[in-house]
């Protein structure tokens, strides 16, 4: 079983033991950073008696010298001796770095000794962390450590990759990225074997970057639920942070007793991330900006509207074959077909439509109601990005300073404008909503964006991003599952986020 293990990062003796034993029962050990306990050397030993007599958990114990990335303020003698003290006092593990393994008395303690290895720059090929994995064995590793910097997510694949060849041995391996490109190392550890997956006390309390703390680790991702069993899903973008698909489809496969897992990939290059981690048994995969054209040509299949629209945001893994699909397009066309339920004056087939915007939500929107609806307009701000989609999708283009001489039956905000931090503005005048048109904004963030609310005050009927967004997240979970979607779990959880900003 892979242990979760939380770094403890605390200035104080009392304060590490405190935290210790705060921790919930599935956290199985924990890793306290000698180097960050402060004061003088005499107290900084008291502090270490205090923690090894009085650990409610098992411990590991590191003293981390500056030039491996720690905070250690006094001699490599008095590092060691630390150590030393710390195994004495009954610590189960002692971390060793690799560069300080001739120095160290492996014969003088009983604790079982992590050799571990960093690197911050880089993840080194697989011959490489081969050859470092050897090196740490031959110094006497019971358990070996090794921990990169991922500069793309397929670092990522090969640092788990690595995992995979060794996890099965003897020697105990933990093996991980550091880095936001290397979250998923973190997470998958218990499916590829690893020793333990480390967690920090809280975002302020890292000791490696990257490292999510305990609670995202047990509530977000669920990790003491993952096995080898359990399928793989992610998020696909660049930046990838501020996504909320990881909560929407980790809170759907908890409700649904689904045994799978949903990531943030944070990719640079989509190519290399599909190479690589397809063939680790992905199982499917959210794309958001920047991939969502760039990952077409990866599909073995697309949908007809898919290659239409040019543009992807879903993918299905099935025996290695990759099935591209656009479900942005049949989320938004649900939506606002059940506004149009509402009661709206004509039905969607004989409405006149504006759609405001011909980015990427334009597009799927325009692709989406071309040739379905009575009239389709299309305006932007670069009047040539209009002109180009009206063109493709038999729909006529008009300026954004000529709004207010159509009086369309629907207008749909595509744009980005009235986003947050923007809230403030509006992406069409408000003239336009005195013949209660239909009203649907595409923004998600705010929930209720000023266009929104400037319609329901006119009395149009509206419909909102969030129903989108959440919709969207809906489909993908049906397609890679054939399993109905916990839909009510899932607004849920987007709502909340949103409200929290
Ligand atoms: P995009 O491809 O970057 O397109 C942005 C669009 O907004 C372009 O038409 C752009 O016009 C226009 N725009 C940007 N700033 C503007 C300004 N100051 N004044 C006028 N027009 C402006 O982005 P996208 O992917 O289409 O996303 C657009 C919005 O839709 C975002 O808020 C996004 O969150 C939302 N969205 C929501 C969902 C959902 O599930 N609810 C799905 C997709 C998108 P130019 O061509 O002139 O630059």
């Amino acid at each position: 079983m892979t242990e979760l293990c939380v770094s403890i990062t605390e200035v104080d003796g009392r304060d590490a033991v405190d935290a210790i034993h705060a921790l919930p029962p599935e956290v199985g050990l924990c890793e306290v950073r000698l180097d960050c306990l402060q004061g003088d050397f005499s107290a900084i030993q008291s502090s270490v008696d205090c923690i090894c007599r009085s650990s409610s958990r098992p411990i590991i114990a590191t003293n981390r010298p500056k030039s491996e990335g720690g905070h250690w303020q006094y001699g490599e003698s008095q590092r060691i001796e630390l150590l030393l003290r710390a195994a004495s006092l009954g610590a189960q593990y002692i971390d060793v770095e690799l560069t300080s393994c001739d120095r160290f008395p492996f014969s003088a303690i009983q604790s079982q000794i992590i050799v571990s290895h960093h690197d911050f720059e880089n993840t080194p090929p697989l011959g490489e962390l081969n050859g470092i994995y050897d090196a740490c064995l031959e110094k006497g590793a019971d358990i070996v450590k090794i921990a990169c910097m991922a500069n793309d997510a397929a670092d990522s694949a090969r640092m788990l990759e690595f995992l995979r060849l060794h996890a099965k041995k003897d020697t105990g391996v933990i093996a991980l990225c550091m880095g936001e490109e290397g979250i998923p190392t973190r997470v998958l550890a218990p499916k590829f074997g690893a020793f333990l997956s480390f967690a920090s006390q809280s975002n302020e309390m890292q000791s490696a970057e990257g490292q999510l703390t305990w609670d995202q680790m047990l509530n977000l991702y669920h990790f003491n639920q993952i096995n080898e069993y359990t399928d793989v899903y992610g998020v696909a973008a660049n930046p990838v942070s501020h996504s909320m698909s990881p909560a929407i489809h980790n809170a759907a496969f908890s409700e649904t007793k689904l045994n799978a897992v949903y990531l943030p990939f944070k990719v640079h290059n989509p190519a290399s991330f599909i190479n690589t981690f397809v063939p680790l048994g992905l199982n499917g995969l959210s794309v958001t900006i920047p991939h969502k054209e760039a990952m077409l040509p990866l599909m073995d299949e697309l949908d007809h509207l898919t290659r239409k629209v040019g543009a992807l945001n879903t993918v299905n893994i099935v025996d290695g074959k990759l099935f591209g699909f656009n479900t942005d397009v049949s989320a938004a066309l649900s939506v606002l077909r059940s506004a149009v339920e509402k009661g709206a004056k004509k039905n969607l087939e004989s409405s006149s439509v504006l759609i405001v915007g011909a980015g990427g939500a334009g597009k799927a929107l325009a692709y989406g109601l071309a040739g379905s609806v009575g009239k389709l307009m299309i305006a932007n701000r670069t009047l040539e990005r209009a002109e180009k989609l009206a063109a493709a999708t038999g729909a006529s283009a008009c300026a954004m300073d000529s709004l207010t001489e159509y009086t369309p039956d629907i207008i749909i905000n595509t744009t980005s404008v009235g986003m947050h931090p923007n809230t403030e503005a509006m992406p069409v005048p408000e003239i336009m909503l005195q013949k209660q048109p239909l009203v649907f904004d595409a923004i998600y963030n705010p929930l209720e964006t000023k266009l929104l609310r400037k319609s329901k005050d006119a009395g149009c009927i509206t419909a909102s991003g969030f129903a989108w967004f959440a919709n969207q997240a809906v489909k993908q979970f049906e397609i890679w599952t054939k399993k109905k979607a916990p839909r009510k779990v899932m607004a849920r959880v987007v709502k909340k986020r949103l409200s929290a900003f």
